[in-house]
């Protein structure tokens, strides 16, 4: 089965988004994550710290994130590594 995620930044980590958004739950953590208003109402919301090891250990999984969301995945691996 494939799962369309959503890969959303908590609204703990950017207290403005930078495009048109409401407010949803990540659904692992139930933080408060931001949704653009354009996003696909099927997709999973999770907030991007839910959504790396996630995306990165089920290969059906796929990610619909901005190329800014893209980088701070990337961003969030390379801190991981370093930890
Ligand atoms: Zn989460």
């Amino acid at each position: 089965m494939t799962q369309t995620v959503l890969a959303c930044t908590r609204v703990e980590d950017m207290p403005i988004p930078n495009v048109l958004s409401e407010i949803e739950l990540c659904v692992e953590c139930r933080k408060r994550v931001w949704v653009a208003a354009s996003s696909p109402r099927k997709a999973v919301r999770l907030c991007l710290q839910c959504a790396a090891p996630l995306i990165a250990s089920t290969p059906d999984v796929r990610p619909m994130m901005t190329t800014e969301q893209a980088a701070d995945i990337a961003a969030y691996y390379r801190a991981r590594k370093k930890a």
